[in-house]
């Protein structure tokens, strides 16, 4: 563990913090919390040599809340938006939408290789609530795209940001699933941008202090790479299936089994709802074209 300021620490998740697992944050004050659970089992097992008060989930996907079912003593916190997806596992279902593109099955078999548990979810925070911990005091701020729930932690006196997922990864933002909002997503960013913070915690690229705002500018740009590309295949009316098939959003490296490509086809879709909605192209019988 990496202290980062007097009470928080940077719990660092094996493999680089690769699926299924992300840093978290330890707070150790006089309500002790952890930030995130899926940190692995070897952290998991030091961190509850101490009891946890209280799990403060940024949003409710799996590689987050993982390790919340190891805490069942803990007092679980999630933003209202999220709350549903994490408590039951049809929600969970629900908020990916695996019943889009036949991906019920593929659902079943994400959830099982996981071994994702639901989880109770015991206070609803909202946008700018203040979550306090003792001497440390972090503020919600929403920052929806991601999820409909996600948030990002701010500690005002030491200008420390944690992101969760906006995450600044070389890959981009994250929307390949039917409650993301790439408009949402790019408002959240430029929202991080705002509060100019000293340093940002992500949960998968871990601590960075140099070069926020670029960083945060060039996470944003990528989105507007592949909207350029996608734009580029409409000249040729598809639907989003063979959009798919092009392998813009997620690169041609990505190897495509049936599971990739079903949120290749997601991803897509939300590239194509976001140019109907301003306009920009409009669909027959799920072929899309430019307008
Ligand atoms: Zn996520």
């Amino acid at each position: 563990m990496v202290k980062i300021t007097d009470h928080i620490y940077f719990v660092e998740a094996p493999n680089k913090a690769r699926f299924p697992y992300c840093h978290c944050l330890l707070i150790d004050d006089e309500r002790r919390a952890l930030m995130d659970t899926s940190c692995g089992d070897e952290n998991l097992r030091e961190l509850l040599k101490s009891p946890i008060d209280v799990i403060v989930n940024t949003h409710f996907h799996e590689d987050h809340i993982l390790g919340n079912y190891r805490f069942p003593d803990a007092e679980v916190w999630m933003h209202t938006l999220d709350a549903p997806a994490a408590r039951t596992l049809p929600g969970f279902r629900e908020y990916y939408g695996f019943s889009e593109f036949g991906g019920n099955a593929i659902g079943q078999a994400f959830i099982a290789s996981i071994d994702l548990h639901a989880s109770p979810v015991h206070r609803e925070f909202v946008d700018r609530e203040v979550l306090d911990f003792g001497r440390t005091r972090l503020q919600v701020i929403h920052t929806p795209g991601h999820t409909p729930g996600h948030c990002a932690f701010y500690e005002e006196k030491s200008g420390l940001l944690f992101v969760s997922d906006i995450d600044l990864s070389s890959f981009g933002p994250w929307y390949a699933h039917r409650c993301s909002d790439i408009d949402d997503f790019i408002k959240s960013i430029r929202c991080c941008a705002e509060i100019d913070p000293k340093i940002v915690v992500s949960s998968h690229k871990g601590i960075i202090t140099d070069n926020i705002p670029g960083r945060l500018k060039a996470y944003e740009e990528v989105i507007y790479r592949k909207e350029a590309e996608i734009i580029q295949a409409l000249k040729v009316p598809s639907t989003a299936e063979e959009l798919a098939a092009q392998q813009i959003v997620y690169g041609k490296n990505h190897t495509l089994d049936e599971f990739n490509m079903w949120f290749e086809k997601m991803a897509v879709l939300q590239h194509l709802q976001r140019l109907v909605k301003h306009n920009r192209a409009a669909q027959t019988e799920g072929r899309y074209y430019l307008i």
